[in-house]
């Protein structure tokens, strides 16, 4: 590689970079955190971290670096999409295109073996390499010693910090290796440590290793590290193609040869019977080994922590027992979301009642005042009250994440998950689906097939969000009773579970279908490394509710802000004449007259026109629906501000006198709400993560199709039944 040092020199008053490399879970966030003292999401499981994010850090007094947290990976031969993202941007790197000034390659040291694998890769770079062992919290307690000095010579990179982003130590010396590295001015590893390979393998590289170094003036070191990958992996040899743009070098000709001289060293290697697709593998962590073994470093000085994981893990991972676990523990969860926020939630609602009553007494009777007090207020405030259940159904699942115990799910899962044509890897974004199925997306870009992605993708607005809880929070709160089966379990507690399990096995079930159909491409294995199990850093549990919490009542603010507005409006427009009588004032009304019109559609699910009017404005998200309801009621009753769970239960049929909702009304709409694809954003994303639109549709489709079949059976059988 050619490059200025002395250029870089100079440029460190004005701030140099660092790219934060690592293994998923290594702990790069944590210390990207901890260095920039902002505070991103840190999450005890694979690809959480699939965009980069930069931050501006302070170096000493004097100076300031960008230090960029990239998506997690174990190789730079890339194997899936956000692997392929960091190597295809380290191949621009070693073609000139703004590299980093430091490469900080982050390792847990508890497993440092298999962490290793990506550092030798680094530093064949001949980018400066500080490897910051991370997590050494864990190791100390056990009184391992590495010998610090003759690691760094024999893995050839430029300094070695031992560090716990946990525990928050080791960042002073951080910071001072990056200074000091980065006014390295000549760094490069010792010609011995770089990458060995065998006599026999080297001579059928060197052709290739050749025409490297002289078209892209690699060093030697690189040279033969770029040839190994390159007839490894058919990927690494597909990256150059995407390196036309920003480097003149590489010609459609050039490529031809490498491609050429590739094939022709394949060929070679498999007759001298070194299969090609595990050489970088094989030679690599020989490599590793050696070393490790010439610092006497003794892996069994682990075993005793991996030991009392794996205790747990015969119990928490049991094939019976697990599963059971797993459910007790989310029963536990929906049941405490039910319980402990009746306080904070009646509290709330009672406040914005006053609120309200308070708005009510001080203005001027008139439309202004009934925008404020039903439109607003009321739609508003219907929403804000379940703010304290979603900070506790996230507080949950952070945890859950965060200990580890998420992936041991996963892995739980695997049978069942390759059993209905799906991924052990497609069942962290499906449980992160609990939360909001945006992220959940987001995080299938970890899964090496396209076809197993698009799948997981398809399925995963079937998990029921925490957009949802609302809904049923209201529905059954109102309508079913709050008694106890056998005297133990409480009935609401179950429902809710039940709605959340309808949503899953209907996942899973789709899925099971949906490969059946969708044509095949190759199909990829996958080995699950289970991370150790971790007390979660409260800290960052903590911002993560608040975060998502934030995001909630931002929603709140803006999306049912406008919505109830535009509402009030269509619901209080045009007024009723003088005399005219039998009609309400909501029903006259544009929206009551909307609702009336798309009754005839939803009455064979036990709908009325009210729920109508919720049902469309609930396409922008999920939870508008219980502002739209509380903004009806609030408009139909003039004088008073309305608790929307008894006006629920209260109103009746005009003509008959009968309760209008029932149990049965109310489990059918839940049930609807599992199935439907009401959310404008979840819409968005799969258009930009599929790049189609035929996907979205496609989903939008079968969700709604399965949401109407499936609401009027739960609501036609009921009757049959007699409810
Ligand atoms: P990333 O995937 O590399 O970005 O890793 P994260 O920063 O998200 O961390 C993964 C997990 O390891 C999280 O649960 C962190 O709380 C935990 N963790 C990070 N650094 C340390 C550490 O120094 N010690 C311990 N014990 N845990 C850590
Ligand atoms: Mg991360």
């Amino acid at each position: 590689m050619s490059r200025d040092h002395k250029h870089r020199h100079q440029q460190l008053k004005t701030g140099i970079t660092v790219a934060l490399l690592g293994n998923p879970n290594s702990g790069k966030t944590a210390i990207f955190n901890q260095l920039t003292k902002l505070r991103h999401k840190v999450s005890n499981y694979p690809g959480v971290t699939v965009e980069q994010k930069s931050g501006l850090f302070k170096i000493n007094q004097h100076s300031k670096g960008i230090v960029t947290d990239y998506p997690g990976t174990y190789s730079i031969t890339p194997e899936s999409l956000d692997e392929r993202i960091v190597a295809e941007e380290i191949l621009q790197w070693i073609h000139g295109n703004s590299p980093p000034d430091v490469i900080i390659s982050v390792v847990d040291a508890s497993n440092l073996s298999r962490n290793l694998y990506l550092t030798t890769q680094l530093t064949d770079l001949g980018i400066p390499v500080v490897l910051a062992m991370n997590m050494m919290d864990r190791v100390q307690s056990k009184g391992t010693n590495i010998d610090i000095d003759k690691l760094k010579k024999e893995l050839g990179v430029a300094e070695i910090i031992s560090l716990s982003a946990k525990k928050k130590w080791g960042f002073k010396e951080l910071r001072a290796a990056i200074d000091s590295v980065s006014a390295m001015s000549d760094f490069s590893p010792e010609a011995d440590c770089a990458i060995k390979i065998p006599e026999d393998i080297r001579k059928t590289l060197q052709p290739l290793i050749l025409l490297l170094e002289k078209e892209f003036q690699y060093s030697s070191m690189l040279a033969a590290a770029q040839a190994l990958r390159i007839i490894t992996r058919n990927s690494a040899f597909d990256l150059y193609a995407h390196l036309k743009e920003i480097d003149s070098r590489v010609t459609e000709t050039l490529l031809q040869n490498i491609l050429n001289l590739r094939d022709q060293a394949i060929e070679e290697l498999e007759s001298l019977g070194h299969p090609h697709r595990v050489l970088e593998g094989t030679i690599r962590y020989q490599r590793i080994d050696d070393t490790l073994n010439d610092i006497s470093f003794d892996t069994n000085r682990f075993v005793k922590e991996t030991t009392k994981s794996e205790r747990v893990d015969k119990v928490l991972t049991h094939r019976y027992i697990g599963p059971t676990i797993f459910v007790l523990i989310l029963y536990f969860i929906f049941n405490s979301v039910f319980t402990w926020a009746t306080i904070p939630m009646d509290w709330i609602s009672l406040e914005i009642a006053h609120f309200g009553e308070w708005v009510l007494s001080k203005m001027n009777p008139g439309s202004l005042r009934d925008l404020f007090v039903d439109g607003i207020i009321g739609g508003v405030g219907a929403i804000l009250v379940f703010l304290p259940q979603i900070l506790i159904l996230v507080f949950f699942l952070t945890i859950l994440e965060d200990s580890g115990y998420m992936a041991r799910v996963a892995f739980m899962m695997d049978r069942i998950m390759t059993k209905v044509g799906l991924h052990g890897k497609s069942v962290l974004p499906l449980m992160s689906g609990y939360a909001c199925a945006i992220p959940g997306i987001m995080a299938t870009r970890t899964i090496d097939s396209w076809k197993d992605r698009l799948i997981t993708i398809l399925v995963l607005p079937l998990m029921s969000c925490s957009a949802r809880l609302p809904v049923y929070s209201l529905l059954i709160g109102s309508f079913i009773p709050a008694t106890k089966i056998f005297g133990l379990i409480s009935m609401q507690g179950f429902v809710m579970v039940i709605m959340y399990f309808l949503g899953t096995v209907t996942a899973f079930l789709l899925s099971w279908i949906f490969s059946k159909f969708i044509k095949v491409e190759s199909k990829s294995s996958f080995v699950m490394e289970l991370p150790p199990y971790r007390i979660p850093i409260m800290g960052s549990v903590f911002h993560q509710v608040y975060s998502r919490g934030k995001l909630f009542v931002k929603n709140a603010g803006q999306i049912i802000l406008a919505i109830s507005i535009v509402l009030w409006f269509i619901a209080s427009y045009p007024q009723i004449p003088e005399g005219h009588t039998g009609i309400s004032k909501v029903e006259y009304s544009y929206a009551g007259r909307m609702g009336k019109m798309i009754e005839p559609v939803i009455e064979p699910l036990g709908f009325d026109w009210k729920i109508g009017i919720g049902l469309i404005t609930s396409f922008a998200a999920r939870e508008v629906m219980v502002s739209t309801l509380a903004t009806l009621y609030n408009i139909e009753d003039e004088e008073n501000i309305v608790m929307l769970r008894d006006s629920m239960k209260s109103d009746v049929d005009p003509i008959t006198g009968d309760p209008r909702y029932s149990a049965l009304i109310a489990l059918s709409l839940m049930v609807f709400y599992v199935y439907a694809a009401q959310c404008l954003a979840t819409f968005a994303i799969v258009r930009t993560e599929t790049n189609s639109w035929k996907w979205p549709m496609f989903m939008m489709a079968y969700m709604t199709i399965l949401a109407f079949s499936a609401s009027s059976i739960v609501y036609q059988g009921g009757r049959l039944l007699g409810y």
